[in-house]
């Protein structure tokens, strides 16, 4: 059994970084009670921090009134421990690309929530089936691809694992839109349908760039102008983090072979902690 839509009330989010904070804003936005957990209590906070930017920004837009950017807020609890998932009606997992860390994650929540609780992940490219058997759950495991910025970007990628159960699917699809997003499907293989296209066009600008073709700005300059597209690969790359591009790059590579190798210099920059947006500096100064 699985729970239906109009049968939820609270969501766990699992990470309160970048996407994790954003959906719980979303969540919170769309009436949802959420709690939203990360390591620390620090972490935690910045996860707050940037939901109450976030917001103040829609705020300044007229799109969003300030009683209602403060109901927001005050809808969302932060947490370090995991058992204050406990009585969530559905937890989306939005941690680091990490294997090993993410099926450790879904281990304990598969202690730590009811059985009939779907548990999603906002995983770039690992597999959902090999997250989901670190559960006794593993139809009621499913993917959750939002986009970056949750609160802005309209799309969400659902993610069918082997085991994963029909209902479950559908599930997602209906939770997605129920935030306002609209939803496509892809099958468990490494990428889906958005990284496996997305990171090797990233990988490419940046080879473009250490390799001398043109500045960086021109590379972006000249894909946006020349493909309609709203960023150019190396923005893009420092707005997704440039730790999570090599991280989904390499499962690429190690899945699918050469043709999806990270570039050198996004490695470089990588171990320089030079991430990208989140540590001010990326190829471009933030
Ligand atoms: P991030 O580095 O901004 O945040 C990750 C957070 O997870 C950090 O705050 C970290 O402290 C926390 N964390 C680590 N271990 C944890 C644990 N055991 N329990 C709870 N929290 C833990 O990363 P992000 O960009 O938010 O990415 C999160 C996930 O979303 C990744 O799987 C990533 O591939 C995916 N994703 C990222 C983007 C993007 O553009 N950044 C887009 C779509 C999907």
């Amino acid at each position: 059994m699985v729970r239906t839509l109009d049968s939820i009330e609270s969501i766990g989010v699992v990470g309160a970084g970048t996407m994790g904070s954003g959906i719980a804003q979303v969540a919170a936005r769309h009436g949802y009670d959420v709690v939203m957990r990360d390591v620390e209590e620090e972490f935690v906070q910045r996860g707050f921090d940037s939901i109450e930017d976030s917001l103040d920004r829609f705020v300044s837009k007229d799109e969003l009134t300030e009683d209602e950017a403060e109901e927001t807020v005050e809808r969302i609890t932060g947490t370090t421990d995991l058992a204050d998932l406990a009585d969530c009606d559905v937890v989306v997992e939005a941690a680091v690309e990490d294997m090993d860390i993410k099926r450790d994650i879904f281990a304990d929540l598969d202690e730590a929530v009811p059985d009939d609780v779907v548990l999603a992940t906002n995983t770039s490219t690992l597999s959902i089936t090999t997250i989901a058997a670190a559960t006794e759950r593993e139809d009621r495991v499913v993917g959750l691809h939002f986009m970056n910025p949750v609160p802005v970007m309209k799309g969400v990628e659902v993610v069918v694992g082997e085991k994963t159960d029909e209902d479950v699917v559908e599930f997602a699809h209906a939770l997605a839109e129920d935030l306002g997003k609209e939803t496509w499907e892809s099958d468990d293989k490494p990428g889906f349908v958005t990284n496996r296209i997305l990171m090797p066009w990233i990988n490419e600008g940046i080879r473009a760039y250490d390799e001398g073709v043109a500045s960086k700005e021109d590379i972006d300059k000249g894909m946006k102008l020349g493909t309609n597209v709203p960023m150019g690969p190396l923005e893009l790359a420092d707005h997704i983090g440039l730790d999570i591009c090599l991280d989904a790059s390499e499962t690429l590579h190690e899945e699918l072979g050469d043709r999806y190798k990270p570039a050198y210099l996004l490695k470089r920059k990588v171990d320089a902690g030079d991430l990208g947006k989140k540590t001010g500096e990326g190829f471009y100064e933030h």
